[in-house]
């Protein structure tokens, strides 16, 4: 069943929201503020999200940008439903143009909520999928093939190809450039579990290596010079990210 984020700060509201959608069979998360609304939906990966205009932390509008900007295309769709309690049409148009599929004006009854929620998963699921490649610098990482593409050209032609561990790792860091990751959130992240961390996975011994003898076959595939990687970096102290340029 289809999970339903609600990014809102009035506890009634969400209350009865999510009380109407877990009866209907959804499974529901959470979000009193925008940046934890941000943070829940890039960990999570809701199938919709229900979003406020007016919250602490930061506000819908940007709250949309974000997921909108996001490099990983299965997260940059998420179905939007803004909610708003302002009537000027501005409003609304603005939340339309920053990519929200919909917006319903407060107070609004629970039943048109539902309607609209079932009606955007239903287009959600009958809508093609688009093509899920990650670009990050000169690479194409197809998500569902498992293919990679550098500069145009496969790289398997010259080496052996990833391992799925291997892969999910290039796919993770691949999705947020420039941002450097803890060898434990990379480990979480091999397991092929989309987090980017708030809690603290179960840790084992020798994890630290594992990730390390992973990164080191990774680039040995993807590196034109593993011993000068271009694409990942090695962050002293903290662990690894995906270069930005
Ligand atoms: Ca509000």
């Amino acid at each position: 069943m289809s999970t339903v984020l609600i990014i809102e700060d009035e506890p009634e509201l969400s209350r009865v929201l999510r009380s109407y959608l877990e009866q209907a069979g959804y499974t529901v998360l959470l979000a009193g503020r925008g940046d934890t609304g941000l943070a829940t939906w890039e960990q999570r990966r809701p199938d919709l999200a229900l979003l406020d205009l007016n919250l602490p932390g930061m506000d819908g509008l940007s709250v949309a940008r974000q997921i909108r900007r996001s490099s990983d295309p299965a997260l940059a769709n998420t179905p939007i439903i803004m909610l708003t309690a302002r009537v000027e049409e501005t409003d609304q148009l603005i939340g339309l143009e920053v990519g929200a599929d919909d917006y319903i004006l407060k107070p609004f009854s629970p039943r048109v909520v539902m309607a609209r929620v079932r009606a955007l998963l239903r287009r959600a699921e009958a809508a093609p999928q688009a093509n899920r490649v990650l670009r990050a610098l000169d690479l194409e990482i197809d998500l569902d093939a498992h293919t990679i593409l550098r500069a145009g050209q496969p790289i398997e032609a010259d080496s052996r190809p990833l391992t799925p561990t291997e892969f999910n790792l290039l796919a993770f860091m691949a999705a947020h450039p420039g941002r450097a990751f803890a060898r434990s959130q990379l480990l979480e992240a091999a397991q092929g579990e989309a987090s980017t961390g708030g809690h603290a996975p179960v840790l084992y011994d020798g994890y630290e290596r594992a990730i390390d003898a992973h990164i080191k076959n990774l680039r040995a595939k993807l590196e034109p010079d593993p011993k000068k990687p271009r694409y990942i970096e090695t962050v002293f102290g903290v662990g690894y990210r995906f270069a930005k340029k």
